[in-house]
């Protein structure tokens, strides 16, 4: 089985120090020596993705290198007999297309200990519509919930809500009853947001407050954040009192300047949500979680499905914030 070939996107980097992605035929053999063996059926493009795809070190170290860092699909091979030949798996996150060649190629080698059965509510496409984004999603509504958040407290802003992490915010929160405020920099999206769940859309020039005011008036009970920076800060300065908010990224800035007043007048959270190294009794509680009672239906302009083939201008269009919802790549 080592000799089989396969279809997989490379990113090189060449003498001058700048990257190329190619679509190259591999062998098995040319994957890490890990137990479990996937035919890959989707994967899922996240910015992480286009990132590493872009040669950030701070994501891949070492190239040629396949990105990818969601996939789904059957079992091949497991040398460790804990999945059957043929079971239906999901991966996410861990070093799954960081360090270790991802989903951006048909087959994939990865520890036991990184895959999870596929929820029988899904298929292996409905995994993917999720992936990283749907998963990270579903981790900050758990550790609000775990710190107290209740719909009753009132409405849960999300930022950059027409990308991966915000779009699945969106729609997962609408699901388990809150009511959403989706903050935009895309006016023509707000059928789409709405369409997603969201009960408000606002700019997010309204989420960039320049004063040195400590407080503002309260307009959320919690938030989802995918922006950080000044949109942040703003965030907990109109947080009501007890509030969540779940940090996931950083698109904005990878600062927060704050006073510690929202913590210790208001008793704000600030909740750290890191999807790749979740351990896995939290993942499954998670994924058990978006299969049943958060379980959404996205709409169909929220999911666009692609060859591997088309990968590289998906890629460019991420890089230039210009995705909205999700892009999978089907095998
Ligand atoms: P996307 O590129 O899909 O979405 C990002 C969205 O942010 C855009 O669609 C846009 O939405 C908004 N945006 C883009 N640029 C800016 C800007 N300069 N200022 C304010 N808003 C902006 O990314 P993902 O959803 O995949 O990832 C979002 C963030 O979450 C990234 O930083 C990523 O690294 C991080 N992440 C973290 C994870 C974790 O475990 N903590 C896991 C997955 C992702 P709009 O136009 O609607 O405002």
């Amino acid at each position: 089985m080592d000799n089989l070939s396969f279809k997989a996107l490379r990113v090189e980097e060449q003498a001058e120090g700048t990257f190329t992605r190619t679509i190259q035929t591999r062998q098995l053999s040319d994957l890490p020596q890990n137990a479990v063996t996937l035919e890959v059926k989707f994967a899922a493009l996240n910015y992480k993705d286009a990132l590493s795809a872009s040669g950030h070190k701070g994501i891949t170290r070492n190239f040629p290198h396949t990105p990818g860092i969601d996939a789904s699909g059957v079992v091949v091979e497991d040398t460790t007999g804990t999945f059957a030949v043929g079971a239906e798996v999901l991966v996410t996150s861990y070093d799954l297309g960081m360090n270790t060649d991802g989903g951006f190629g048909a087959f994939i080698k990865v520890p036991a200990e990184w895959v999870v059965p596929l929820p029988k509510q899904f298929t292996l496409q409905k995994a993917m519509e999720l992936g990283t984004a749907g998963f990270t999603a579903g981790l900050a509504l758990y550790k609000m919930e775990q710190s107290g958040q209740v719909p009753v407290m009132g409405p849960i802003l999300v930022t950059g809500a027409t990308g991966g992490v915000g779009s699945m915010a969106v729609s997962i929160l609408a699901k388990a009853g809150y009511e959403v405020i989706a903050s935009s920099g895309k006016a023509d999206k707000i059928p789409y947001l709405k369409s997603l769940g969201a009960t408000t859309v606002i700019d997010r020039a309204a989420v960039n407050d320049p004063s040195k005011k400590p407080f503002l008036k309260t307009q959320w009970a919690g938030a989802i954040d995918t922006v950080g920076g000044n949109t942040l800060t703003t965030i907990f300065k109109a947080c009501g009192l007890n509030g969540n908010v779940a940090v996931c990224g950083l698109v904005g800035s990878d600062e927060i300047i704050t006073t510690v007043y929202p913590f210790i007048i208001k008793g704000n959270n600030l909740l750290g949500v890191e999807s790749a190294t979740t351990a896995m009794p939290t993942r499954l509680k998670v994924w058990e979680s978006l299969a049943t009672k958060w379980y959404v239906d996205l709409p169909k302009d929220a999911v666009e499905v692609i060859s591997l083939e088309d990968i590289n201008p998906a890629i460019d269009r991420i890089l230039a914030g210009k995705v909205s919802g999700r892009i999978l790549v089907k095998y």
